[in-house]
């Protein structure tokens, strides 16, 4: 009976290929004037959800770069000073490759792409008055994952905070980890970033983290280094050590709770101090803070008579 199988088989096949959808490229996707909200599922003209910095009607934040960030609803009037990458920073050290492709090339490629030094936007300005230098994550270069290049240049940024003793330094999360294309060279950053946190602590600057979405891995253990850690909203997803997808298949038989990851569960789990309502309150929400820890840290300072605390962060890298 075989021809009666193959027959079955080659209809099923043809019915396949009728109502087959063609799914749009990732090139369609970015060139398209619209986009499908996962939130709500509905189409957003993608100049509206510009308006709105990302934000969909329904609350669903989408990515956004950190020079829109930075530009347009951080720094007072739009102004910062962009802290340059060290030039000697390497990002790939080992010369690897993925397949026949070098991840140099990869790595110009995503330079290209996001405009930026590195996988970090590195930035010095004012923020309701105060003194801050803020860290953005920019998913768009390959994932903002961590090699010794972005490594350097957030050490480069903690140094220009503790010289110029500013009022915070606020980091803007988003990434996959550590590059595994830099072995060691990129794991090196999780203790050497600890360290010039813990310098900053003691310099007596309010360190800041806020968690976008996406954040897994050692840029996850390096959010704890942060005196504070907020989600920039309750939906924010996948803020664990290794995510949603990778938990799941590591625990198959055991079904992961639905808000698994998800910002509104990890708070209620005491693993970070809250999450903002929207990204749009995080300007003034977080210059109250500084003000009142500034404050604090002022009785404690002359308590203490402690002052100048010079560190040089070349000891540790
Ligand atoms: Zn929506």
């Amino acid at each position: 009976m075989n021809w009666i199988k193959n027959l079955k088989k080659s209809f099923v096949e043809k019915v396949k290929q009728t109502f087959k959808r063609e799914r749009p490229s990732r090139k369609d996707q970015d060139n398209s004037l619209w986009i499908n909200c996962p939130g709500c599922n509905q189409m957003l003209l993608k100049e509206d959800l510009k308006r709105n910095f990302n934000v969909c009607k329904c609350t669903h934040h989408f990515d956004l770069d950190p020079k829109t960030r930075f530009s347009e609803m951080f720094f007072d009037d739009g102004e910062f000073e962009i802290i340059e990458c060290p030039d000697w920073a390497d990002p790939d050290p080992l010369n690897f490759k993925i397949g026949d492709k070098k991840f140099i090339d990869k790595y110009n490629a995503y330079k290209k792409k996001t405009g930026q030094q590195s996988a970090i936007l590195a930035a010095k300005g004012t923020v309701n008055g105060l003194n801050i230098i803020a860290f953005g994550y920019n998913f768009q270069h390959g994932g903002a994952a961590l090699t010794q290049r972005e490594g350097e240049h957030l050490i480069a940024g903690i140094q220009r905070a503790l010289d110029e003793k500013v009022d915070a330094v606020v980091s803007f999360y988003q990434s996959g980890g550590m590059a595994v294309t830099g072995n060691l060279n990129s794991l090196k950053n999780m203790p050497v970033q600890m360290m010039a946190m813990k310098m900053l602590k003691k310099a007596g600057i309010v360190t800041i983290g806020i968690c976008g979405s996406k954040i897994t891995g050692g840029t996850f253990c390096n959010v704890y280094g942060n005196d504070f850690i907020f989600a920039e909203n309750p939906k924010s997803e996948n803020l664990l050590f290794a995510g949603k997808r990778v938990s799941a298949s590591v625990n198959k038989g055991h079904e992961l709770p639905q808000d698994f990851g998800q910002a509104s569960s990890i708070v209620d789990h005491g693993m970070i101090d809250g999450a903002f309502e929207s990204r749009m309150e995080i300007r003034e929400k977080i210059t109250n803070l500084i003000r009142v820890l500034l404050k604090k840290s002022e009785i404690e300072t002359k308590a203490e008579s402690t002052s100048n605390v010079k560190v040089d962060l070349q000891s540790v890298s």
